[in-house]
Protein backbone atom coordinates (compact mmCIF):
# COMPACT_ATOMS: atom_id res chain seq x y z
CA UNK A 1 0.00 0.00 0.00
CA UNK A 2 0.88 3.79 -0.62
CA UNK A 3 1.77 5.71 2.76
CA UNK A 4 -0.62 8.19 1.31
CA UNK A 5 0.76 10.93 4.29
CA UNK A 6 4.14 10.98 2.64
CA UNK A 7 3.19 11.15 -0.98
CA UNK A 8 0.83 13.97 -0.09
CA UNK A 9 3.27 16.07 1.48
CA UNK A 10 4.53 16.37 -2.03
CA UNK A 11 2.00 18.14 -3.52
CA UNK A 12 1.68 21.82 -2.49
CA UNK A 13 -1.23 22.68 -3.99
CA UNK A 14 -2.92 19.93 -0.93
CA UNK A 15 -1.91 22.68 1.70
CA UNK A 16 -4.03 25.14 -0.36
CA UNK A 17 -7.32 26.25 1.43
CA UNK A 18 -10.37 26.71 -0.34
CA UNK A 19 -12.83 29.65 1.49
CA UNK A 20 -11.58 28.73 4.82
CA UNK A 21 -11.66 24.83 4.28
CA UNK A 22 -8.82 22.56 3.92
CA UNK A 23 -9.28 21.70 0.07
CA UNK A 24 -10.65 18.72 -1.11
CA UNK A 25 -9.68 17.97 -4.58
CA UNK A 26 -11.98 15.35 -6.33
CA UNK A 27 -11.54 16.39 -9.63
CA UNK A 28 -8.75 14.32 -10.62
CA UNK A 29 -10.40 12.92 -14.07
CA UNK A 30 -10.43 16.68 -15.42
CA UNK A 31 -6.40 17.30 -14.57
CA UNK A 32 -4.34 16.07 -11.64
CA UNK A 33 -2.38 18.03 -9.35
CA UNK A 34 1.34 17.91 -9.69
CA UNK A 35 4.10 16.86 -7.01
CA UNK A 36 7.20 19.33 -6.72
CA UNK A 37 9.59 17.21 -8.28
CA UNK A 38 7.27 18.22 -11.61
CA UNK A 39 6.99 21.97 -10.69
CA UNK A 40 10.69 21.73 -9.64
CA UNK A 41 11.76 20.13 -13.10
CA UNK A 42 9.79 22.77 -15.24
CA UNK A 43 11.58 25.88 -13.18
CA UNK A 44 15.40 24.36 -13.19
CA UNK A 45 14.54 23.92 -17.23
CA UNK A 46 14.20 27.56 -17.28
CA UNK A 47 16.40 28.65 -14.66
CA UNK A 48 19.49 26.16 -15.98
CA UNK A 49 18.27 24.10 -19.28
CA UNK A 50 16.04 26.62 -21.45
CA UNK A 51 17.51 26.10 -25.09
CA UNK A 52 15.50 24.89 -28.25
CA UNK A 53 16.19 21.56 -29.21
CA UNK A 54 17.78 19.51 -32.29
CA UNK A 55 19.30 22.50 -33.22
CA UNK A 56 22.42 24.04 -32.04
CA UNK A 57 26.00 22.92 -31.12
CA UNK A 58 25.93 24.63 -28.05
CA UNK A 59 25.87 23.24 -24.61
CA UNK A 60 22.14 24.84 -23.63
CA UNK A 61 20.77 23.13 -26.56
CA UNK A 62 22.47 19.95 -26.20
CA UNK A 63 21.96 19.76 -22.85
CA UNK A 64 17.85 20.51 -23.70
CA UNK A 65 18.13 18.00 -26.41
CA UNK A 66 19.09 15.32 -24.00
CA UNK A 67 16.14 16.32 -21.41
CA UNK A 68 13.90 15.95 -24.47
CA UNK A 69 15.06 12.78 -25.30
CA UNK A 70 15.60 11.79 -22.32
CA UNK A 71 11.85 11.78 -21.55
CA UNK A 72 10.91 9.82 -24.36
CA UNK A 73 13.06 6.87 -23.75
CA UNK A 74 10.82 7.29 -19.74
CA UNK A 75 7.84 7.15 -21.84
CA UNK A 76 8.50 4.35 -24.00
CA UNK A 77 9.66 2.29 -20.92
CA UNK A 78 6.58 3.63 -18.88
CA UNK A 79 4.43 2.30 -21.87
CA UNK A 80 6.71 -0.73 -22.54
CA UNK A 81 6.89 0.28 -25.94
CA UNK A 82 9.84 -1.76 -28.27
CA UNK A 83 11.55 1.32 -28.90
CA UNK A 84 11.52 5.34 -27.92
CA UNK A 85 11.22 5.74 -31.89
CA UNK A 86 7.47 4.79 -31.36
CA UNK A 87 6.76 8.07 -29.07
CA UNK A 88 5.76 10.99 -30.50
CA UNK A 89 5.27 13.90 -28.24
CA UNK A 90 1.99 16.20 -28.74
CA UNK A 91 -0.27 18.06 -27.03
CA UNK A 92 -2.75 15.44 -25.20
CA UNK A 93 -4.98 12.58 -25.97
CA UNK A 94 -7.05 14.66 -28.46
CA UNK A 95 -4.03 16.04 -30.34
CA UNK A 96 -2.85 11.97 -30.66
CA UNK A 97 -6.67 11.15 -31.72
CA UNK A 98 -6.23 13.50 -34.48
CA UNK A 99 -3.25 12.66 -35.67
CA UNK A 100 -3.80 9.01 -36.66
CA UNK A 101 -7.39 9.93 -37.80
CA UNK A 102 -5.94 12.35 -40.44
CA UNK A 103 -2.81 10.64 -41.17
CA UNK A 104 -3.03 6.70 -40.38
CA UNK A 105 -6.73 5.94 -41.46
CA UNK A 106 -7.42 8.89 -44.06
CA UNK A 107 -5.38 7.67 -46.22
CA UNK A 108 -6.36 4.48 -45.88
CA UNK A 109 -10.77 4.42 -46.07
CA UNK A 110 -12.04 3.84 -49.14
CA UNK A 111 -15.91 4.27 -50.31
CA UNK A 112 -18.40 3.36 -47.41
CA UNK A 113 -15.49 2.20 -45.01
CA UNK A 114 -16.69 2.27 -40.81
CA UNK A 115 -14.69 3.44 -37.80
CA UNK A 116 -16.24 1.86 -34.50
CA UNK A 117 -16.10 3.41 -31.06
CA UNK A 118 -18.19 2.52 -28.49
CA UNK A 119 -21.00 4.59 -26.51
CA UNK A 120 -18.58 5.02 -23.44
CA UNK A 121 -16.08 7.50 -25.30
CA UNK A 122 -15.28 11.27 -24.36
CA UNK A 123 -15.92 13.52 -27.08
CA UNK A 124 -12.12 13.47 -28.56
CA UNK A 125 -12.47 10.05 -29.66
CA UNK A 126 -15.75 10.85 -30.92
CA UNK A 127 -15.31 14.18 -33.27
CA UNK A 128 -12.14 13.48 -34.97
CA UNK A 129 -13.46 10.17 -36.90
CA UNK A 130 -16.53 12.52 -37.74
CA UNK A 131 -14.32 14.37 -39.80
CA UNK A 132 -13.47 11.67 -41.65
CA UNK A 133 -15.40 10.81 -45.01
CA UNK A 134 -16.20 6.95 -43.06
CA UNK A 135 -19.52 5.71 -41.42
CA UNK A 136 -19.40 5.97 -37.38
CA UNK A 137 -20.77 2.78 -35.92
CA UNK A 138 -21.17 2.71 -31.99
CA UNK A 139 -20.94 -1.12 -30.24
CA UNK A 140 -23.38 -0.61 -27.49
CA UNK A 141 -23.08 -0.04 -24.06
CA UNK A 142 -25.60 -1.76 -21.02
CA UNK A 143 -27.35 -0.23 -18.07
CA UNK A 144 -24.09 -0.97 -16.01
CA UNK A 145 -21.88 0.82 -18.50
CA UNK A 146 -20.01 -2.16 -19.09
CA UNK A 147 -19.58 -2.62 -23.02
CA UNK A 148 -21.46 -5.33 -24.66
CA UNK A 149 -19.11 -7.09 -26.15
CA UNK A 150 -20.42 -9.76 -27.98
CA UNK A 151 -22.04 -7.27 -29.76
CA UNK A 152 -19.13 -5.00 -30.50
CA UNK A 153 -18.18 -8.34 -31.77
CA UNK A 154 -20.86 -8.25 -34.26
CA UNK A 155 -20.03 -5.36 -35.35
CA UNK A 156 -16.64 -5.74 -37.00
CA UNK A 157 -17.06 -6.41 -40.60
CA UNK A 158 -15.09 -6.22 -44.06
CA UNK A 159 -15.87 -2.31 -43.94
CA UNK A 160 -14.40 -2.29 -40.83
CA UNK A 161 -11.60 -0.12 -41.38
CA UNK A 162 -9.88 1.12 -37.54
CA UNK A 163 -11.23 0.85 -34.10
CA UNK A 164 -10.78 3.16 -31.06
CA UNK A 165 -11.62 2.57 -28.02
CA UNK A 166 -11.57 3.89 -24.63
CA UNK A 167 -8.94 2.27 -21.94
CA UNK A 168 -11.02 3.19 -18.96
CA UNK A 169 -14.38 5.79 -19.44
CA UNK A 170 -14.36 9.45 -17.96
CA UNK A 171 -17.92 9.75 -17.04
CA UNK A 172 -18.36 6.09 -15.46
CA UNK A 173 -15.33 4.97 -14.78
CA UNK A 174 -15.65 1.79 -16.57
CA UNK A 175 -12.53 -0.67 -17.32
CA UNK A 176 -13.28 -1.83 -20.98
CA UNK A 177 -11.20 -5.43 -21.56
CA UNK A 178 -8.75 -3.70 -24.23
CA UNK A 179 -6.51 -7.39 -25.04
CA UNK A 180 -9.56 -8.88 -25.81
CA UNK A 181 -11.13 -5.85 -27.84
CA UNK A 182 -7.74 -5.72 -29.93
CA UNK A 183 -7.63 -9.36 -30.05
CA UNK A 184 -11.05 -9.29 -31.59
CA UNK A 185 -10.54 -6.57 -34.17
CA UNK A 186 -6.99 -7.91 -34.93
CA UNK A 187 -8.80 -11.32 -35.84
CA UNK A 188 -10.37 -9.10 -38.65
CA UNK A 189 -7.23 -7.19 -39.30
CA UNK A 190 -8.33 -4.36 -38.34
CA UNK A 191 -6.02 -1.77 -36.26
CA UNK A 192 -7.34 -0.40 -32.94
CA UNK A 193 -6.44 2.66 -31.18
CA UNK A 194 -6.67 2.64 -27.39
CA UNK A 195 -7.06 6.22 -25.60
CA UNK A 196 -5.49 6.06 -22.10
CA UNK A 197 -5.98 9.38 -20.69
CA UNK A 198 -7.92 7.64 -17.87
CA UNK A 199 -6.00 4.70 -17.48
CA UNK A 200 -2.26 5.53 -17.08
CA UNK A 201 -2.90 7.30 -13.80
CA UNK A 202 -4.29 4.58 -12.12
CA UNK A 203 -3.13 1.26 -13.53
CA UNK A 204 0.32 -0.25 -15.01
CA UNK A 205 0.11 -0.12 -18.90
CA UNK A 206 2.39 -2.30 -21.17
CA UNK A 207 1.34 -1.48 -24.76
CA UNK A 208 2.58 -4.94 -26.05
CA UNK A 209 1.12 -6.97 -23.44
CA UNK A 210 -2.29 -4.78 -24.73
CA UNK A 211 -1.43 -5.46 -28.78
CA UNK A 212 -2.97 -2.29 -29.92
CA UNK A 213 -1.39 -0.25 -32.68
CA UNK A 214 -1.99 3.21 -31.01
CA UNK A 215 -2.32 4.09 -27.53
CA UNK A 216 -2.30 8.07 -26.53
CA UNK A 217 -2.70 9.78 -23.28
CA UNK A 218 -2.00 13.19 -21.75
CA UNK A 219 0.33 14.56 -19.39
CA UNK A 220 -2.15 16.73 -17.14
CA UNK A 221 -3.80 13.62 -16.11
CA UNK A 222 -0.55 12.09 -14.86
CA UNK A 223 0.53 14.46 -12.49
CA UNK A 224 2.77 16.56 -15.48
CA UNK A 225 1.66 19.65 -17.23
CA UNK A 226 -0.90 20.44 -19.53
CA UNK A 227 -0.39 21.01 -22.95
CA UNK A 228 1.61 17.77 -23.58
CA UNK A 229 0.86 13.98 -23.99
CA UNK A 230 2.06 11.30 -26.38
CA UNK A 231 0.91 8.87 -28.99
CA UNK A 232 2.24 5.42 -29.34
CA UNK A 233 2.41 3.69 -32.24
CA UNK A 234 4.33 0.38 -33.51
CA UNK A 235 6.98 1.59 -35.67
CA UNK A 236 6.24 -0.02 -38.65
CA UNK A 237 2.74 1.47 -38.53
CA UNK A 238 4.27 5.05 -37.83
CA UNK A 239 7.20 5.12 -40.73
CA UNK A 240 3.93 4.17 -43.03
CA UNK A 241 2.04 7.41 -42.00
CA UNK A 242 2.97 11.01 -44.11
CA UNK A 243 3.58 13.75 -41.78
CA UNK A 244 0.51 15.32 -40.22
CA UNK A 245 1.40 18.95 -39.60
CA UNK A 246 4.24 20.54 -41.16
CA UNK A 247 7.24 23.27 -40.71
CA UNK A 248 10.47 23.24 -38.91
CA UNK A 249 12.16 20.00 -37.43
CA UNK A 250 10.16 17.43 -39.08
CA UNK A 251 12.15 18.04 -42.26
CA UNK A 252 15.51 16.73 -43.23
CA UNK A 253 15.85 19.02 -46.08
CA UNK A 254 14.11 22.19 -47.82
CA UNK A 255 13.97 23.42 -51.47
CA UNK A 256 11.31 25.01 -53.25
CA UNK A 257 11.63 21.76 -55.53
CA UNK A 258 11.41 18.82 -53.27
CA UNK A 259 11.52 18.69 -49.31
CA UNK A 260 12.67 15.66 -47.20
CA UNK A 261 11.04 14.44 -44.55
CA UNK A 262 12.42 13.65 -40.88
CA UNK A 263 12.48 10.08 -39.53
CA UNK A 264 10.06 8.98 -37.09
CA UNK A 265 9.56 10.41 -34.91
CA UNK A 266 10.41 13.45 -35.54
CA UNK A 267 8.92 13.44 -38.55
CA UNK A 268 5.43 14.23 -36.05
CA UNK A 269 7.01 16.59 -34.26
CA UNK A 270 7.06 19.94 -36.16
CA UNK A 271 7.88 23.53 -34.95
CA UNK A 272 9.60 24.05 -31.61
CA UNK A 273 7.65 21.26 -29.35
CA UNK A 274 7.01 22.21 -25.81
CA UNK A 275 10.19 21.66 -24.27
CA UNK A 276 9.24 22.23 -20.81
CA UNK A 277 6.21 20.16 -21.01
CA UNK A 278 7.91 17.09 -21.93
CA UNK A 279 10.46 17.18 -19.33
CA UNK A 280 7.77 17.83 -16.84
CA UNK A 281 6.21 14.77 -18.02
CA UNK A 282 9.14 12.53 -17.37
CA UNK A 283 9.51 13.57 -14.21
CA UNK A 284 5.88 12.48 -13.45
CA UNK A 285 6.31 9.54 -14.96
CA UNK A 286 9.44 8.77 -13.11
CA UNK A 287 7.05 10.07 -9.95
CA UNK A 288 4.36 7.68 -10.49
CA UNK A 289 7.08 4.83 -11.27
CA UNK A 290 8.72 6.04 -7.63
CA UNK A 291 5.17 5.07 -5.84
CA UNK A 292 4.57 2.30 -8.05
CA UNK A 293 1.80 1.66 -10.40
CA UNK A 294 0.76 -1.47 -8.53
CA UNK A 295 0.77 0.35 -5.29
CA UNK A 296 -1.45 3.19 -6.75
CA UNK A 297 -4.05 0.90 -8.33
CA UNK A 298 -4.82 -0.63 -4.82
CA UNK A 299 -4.86 2.46 -3.15
CA UNK A 300 -7.18 3.52 -5.52
CA UNK A 301 -9.22 -0.02 -5.56
CA UNK A 302 -9.52 0.68 -1.81
CA UNK A 303 -10.91 4.07 -2.31
CA UNK A 304 -13.32 3.42 -5.09
CA UNK A 305 -14.77 0.30 -2.77
CA UNK A 306 -15.07 2.55 -0.26
CA UNK A 307 -16.22 5.44 -1.61
CA UNK A 308 -19.01 3.17 -3.72
CA UNK A 309 -20.10 2.16 -0.09
CA UNK A 310 -20.17 5.46 1.36
CA UNK A 311 -22.15 7.31 -1.57
CA UNK A 312 -24.35 4.37 -1.83
CA UNK A 313 -25.69 4.98 1.72
CA UNK A 314 -26.47 9.19 0.95
CA UNK A 315 -30.46 9.03 0.63
CA UNK A 316 -31.74 9.96 -2.69
CA UNK A 317 -28.02 9.36 -4.07
CA UNK A 318 -27.71 6.95 -7.26
CA UNK A 319 -24.29 6.03 -8.90
CA UNK A 320 -24.48 6.03 -12.54
CA UNK A 321 -22.09 3.18 -13.79
CA UNK A 322 -21.80 -0.07 -12.20
CA UNK A 323 -19.35 -1.89 -14.43
CA UNK A 324 -17.83 -5.45 -13.66
CA UNK A 325 -14.58 -3.02 -13.20
CA UNK A 326 -14.39 0.78 -12.63
CA UNK A 327 -11.00 2.71 -12.31
CA UNK A 328 -10.66 6.42 -10.93
CA UNK A 329 -14.34 7.85 -11.09
CA UNK A 330 -17.63 7.51 -9.51
CA UNK A 331 -20.53 9.93 -11.56
CA UNK A 332 -23.57 9.89 -9.66
CA UNK A 333 -26.94 11.71 -9.66
CA UNK A 334 -29.16 12.96 -6.30
CA UNK A 335 -32.98 12.95 -7.09
CA UNK A 336 -34.36 16.15 -7.56
CA UNK A 337 -30.97 18.02 -7.11
CA UNK A 338 -29.15 19.51 -10.16
CA UNK A 339 -25.45 18.06 -10.53
CA UNK A 340 -24.74 21.73 -10.91
CA UNK A 341 -26.24 23.04 -8.03
CA UNK A 342 -24.73 19.52 -6.04
CA UNK A 343 -20.88 20.91 -7.35
CA UNK A 344 -21.66 24.59 -6.37
CA UNK A 345 -23.09 23.73 -2.25
CA UNK A 346 -19.78 21.29 -2.18
CA UNK A 347 -17.44 23.73 -3.32
CA UNK A 348 -18.63 25.82 -0.21
CA UNK A 349 -17.22 23.51 1.85
CA UNK A 350 -13.76 23.59 -0.08
CA UNK A 351 -14.48 20.17 -1.72
CA UNK A 352 -14.04 20.32 -5.57
CA UNK A 353 -15.91 17.72 -7.99
CA UNK A 354 -16.69 17.53 -11.83
CA UNK A 355 -20.41 18.44 -12.43
CA UNK A 356 -22.00 18.08 -16.15
CA UNK A 357 -21.75 15.98 -19.25
CA UNK A 358 -17.85 15.21 -18.96
CA UNK A 359 -17.45 15.83 -22.72
CA UNK A 360 -19.37 12.66 -22.85
CA UNK A 361 -22.86 13.52 -23.74
CA UNK A 362 -23.85 10.17 -25.66
CA UNK A 363 -23.31 8.50 -22.64
CA UNK A 364 -25.60 11.28 -20.59
CA UNK A 365 -28.12 10.82 -23.35
CA UNK A 366 -27.74 6.66 -23.11
CA UNK A 367 -28.51 6.96 -19.40
CA UNK A 368 -31.29 9.73 -19.76
CA UNK A 369 -29.60 12.09 -18.20
CA UNK A 370 -28.27 15.65 -19.35
CA UNK A 371 -25.58 15.69 -16.30
CA UNK A 372 -23.91 14.27 -13.57
CA UNK A 373 -22.36 14.99 -10.51
CA UNK A 374 -18.73 12.83 -10.87
CA UNK A 375 -15.95 12.14 -7.95
CA UNK A 376 -13.02 11.23 -8.91
CA UNK A 377 -9.50 10.02 -7.16
CA UNK A 378 -5.72 10.38 -7.20
CA UNK A 379 -3.19 8.71 -5.59
CA UNK A 380 -3.33 11.34 -2.69
CA UNK A 381 -7.17 10.90 -1.67
CA UNK A 382 -8.02 9.46 1.42
CA UNK A 383 -11.15 7.95 2.90
CA UNK A 384 -11.26 11.03 5.21
CA UNK A 385 -11.79 13.14 2.65
CA UNK A 386 -14.53 10.86 0.83
CA UNK A 387 -16.31 10.99 4.49
CA UNK A 388 -15.95 14.58 3.69
CA UNK A 389 -17.60 14.45 0.81
CA UNK A 390 -20.53 12.18 1.54
CA UNK A 391 -21.41 14.59 5.07
CA UNK A 392 -21.20 17.88 2.23
CA UNK A 393 -23.84 15.47 0.24
CA UNK A 394 -25.85 15.05 3.10
CA UNK A 395 -26.12 18.69 3.32
CA UNK A 396 -26.85 18.85 -0.25
CA UNK A 397 -29.81 16.54 0.60
CA UNK A 398 -30.98 18.84 3.18
CA UNK A 399 -30.45 22.04 1.88
CA UNK A 400 -33.02 20.71 -0.95
CA UNK A 401 -35.39 19.03 1.53
CA UNK A 402 -35.95 22.48 3.32
N1 LIG B 1 -10.09 10.78 -23.53
C1 LIG B 1 -10.58 10.67 -22.28
C2 LIG B 1 -11.14 9.36 -21.81
C3 LIG B 1 -10.57 11.77 -21.43
O1 LIG B 1 -11.06 11.68 -20.20
C4 LIG B 1 -10.04 13.00 -21.92
C5 LIG B 1 -10.07 14.20 -21.08
O2 LIG B 1 -10.89 14.33 -20.18
C6 LIG B 1 -9.53 13.03 -23.21
C7 LIG B 1 -9.58 11.91 -23.99
C8 LIG B 1 -8.96 14.29 -23.78
O3 LIG B 1 -7.80 14.65 -23.09
P1 LIG B 1 -7.11 16.07 -23.37
O4 LIG B 1 -8.18 17.10 -23.22
O5 LIG B 1 -6.05 16.16 -22.34
O6 LIG B 1 -6.57 16.00 -24.77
Amino acid sequence: MTDVGRLRADFPILRTEVRGKPLVYLDNAATTQKPKIVIDAIGRYYEEQNSNVHRGVHHLSELATKLYEDARVRTARFLNAADPREIVFVRGATEAINLVAQSFVRPRLRSEDEVLVTHMEHHSNIVPWQLLPAVLRVAPIDDAGDLVLEKFEEMISERTRFVAVTHVSNALGTVNPVKRIVEMAHARGVPVLVDGAQAVPHMPVDVRDLGCDFYVFSGHKIYGPTGVGALYARLPLLESMPPYQSGGDMILSVSFEKTIFNHVPHRFEAGTPNIEGVIGLGAAIDYVRGAGLDAIAAHERDLMDYATGVLSRVKSLRIVGTAREKAGAISFVLDGVHPHDVGTILDREGIAIRTGHHCAQPVMERFGLAATARASFALYNTREEIDALAAGLRRVVEVFRA
